[in-house]
């Protein structure tokens, strides 16, 4: 059997650590769809006009070492509020979950409105300035001058803009198990997605 997993949240939640995790222990592939409107943001800070950026997006473009940052991250979130450019990107998700062995997408939209049929959603998230702290600790550790406060106003005005747009706005499916990473480890967070993952799919094997 192979399992459709659907994992969403607004920024520096853990869905990515915790994405990751769970691709690995149940030996599925993995796609950080966040990475598909980080190039298309990367491009459009570069000059290019968002829907081409998004029409001429190749697989290849998702590897860029340089879509990691927070100026990129604002970009995104600009472009991912067109509803021209989210629809032009449906199938290049849609495609990847189609795999055999089953894939984990992690998102904003995924249980929403690439994968509603997925096997199991889950909607990942803590508190603004738990959210904040982290991200800024990654920033330090690679060298990026900032300070919490502007990384705190960062996720804010991010998570504003993605909740309010029209278009897919990140909130948690219906039917999608709620972890709230505030005050857990990242190895604990990782084992109630896991948990949550074999609740519904016992026999699932890592
Ligand atoms: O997850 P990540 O921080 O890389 O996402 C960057 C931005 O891309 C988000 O703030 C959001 O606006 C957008 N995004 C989205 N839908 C997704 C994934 C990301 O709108 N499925």
């Amino acid at each position: 059997m192979s399992l459709l997993i659907a994992i969403d949240g607004p920024a520096a939640a853990g869905k990515g650590s915790i994405s990751r995790a769970i691709a690995k222990h149940f030996g599925m592939a993995h796609l950080d769809t966040g990475l598909l409107y980080r190039a298309v943001g990367a491009q459009v800070l570069q000059g290019a006009e968002p829907l081409q950026a998004a029409q001429q997006l190749q697989a290849e473009d998702l590897n860029a070492l340089a879509l990691r940052n927070d100026t990129v991250a604002q970009a995104a979130s600009k472009v991912a509020a067109l509803p021209e450019v989210r629809a032009e990107l449906v199938e290049f998700q849609r495609r990847f979950a189609r795999r055999t062995g089953g894939a984990v997408l992690d998102g904003r939209d995924i249980g929403t409105v690439i994968l509603p049929d997925a096997d199991v959603k889950l909607f990942i998230t803590a508190s603004a300035e738990v959210r904040a702290e982290r991200r800024y600790k990654e920033l330090l550790d690679s060298g990026a001058k900032t300070s919490l406060e502007q990384v705190l106003a960062d996720v804010i005005a991010r998570d504003a803009r993605d909740r309010s747009r029209s278009a897919a706005p990140l909130v948690a499916a219906k039917d999608a198990v709620l972890i709230d990473t505030s005050d857990l480890s990242l190895s604990a967070a990782i084992a109630q997605a896991v948990a949550a993952v074999e609740k519904d799919h016992p026999h699932e094997k890592s």
